[in-house]
């Protein structure tokens, strides 16, 4: 499959490599936000979330969790984001299921999402859209 992280796992392309196990795969983003962003994503192309069956999950949060940490200390960040872009529209670019790793320093200025907020009654409404599918 013409896919650049299942090349990547199959070690077609080179990466910086931190972290393999029987299911799972993390390796160093090539465009780092910052030093030490790492990349987990599971060694069976899904797209992404949405794709993956339920039985894989908890061992891929086990995963980054493992991964997160190390990043932690090995860059001395004071904390992490973890980030999952779902589909073209939230920013995923890679159609391969990926979790970044985004080490955070103190003061190293990076601003997160825009907030804004809700009209009088459309958080309610809002809220019983999504409650419906559940
Ligand atoms: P997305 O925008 O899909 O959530 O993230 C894709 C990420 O993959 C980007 O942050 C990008 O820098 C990273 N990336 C794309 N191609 C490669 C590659 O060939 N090697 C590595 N290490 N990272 C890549
Ligand atoms: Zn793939």
């Amino acid at each position: 499959m013409d896919c650049i992280f299942c090349k990547i796992i199959r070690g077609e392309i080179p990466c910086s490599k931190v972290f393999e196990n029987e299911k799972f795969f993390a390796f160093l983003d090539i465009g780092p936000v910052n030093r030490g962003h790492t990349l987990v994503i599971p060694k069976k192309h899904y797209k992404n979330l949405f794709d993956m069956p339920e039985e894989e999950l908890k061992g891929y949060m086990e995963a980054i969790q493992k991964v997160s940490k190390a990043v932690m200390k090995g860059v001395d960040a004071d904390g992490v984001n973890i980030n999952m872009s779902n589909e073209s529209a939230a920013g995923q670019v890679v159609m391969h299921a990926h979790v970044h790793i985004i080490p955070r320093f103190k003061n190293d200025g990076l601003k997160l999402w825009p907030q804004g907020k809700y009209e009088e009654g459309e958080a309610d409404k809002t809220r019983k859209k999504i409650v419906n599918y559940l």
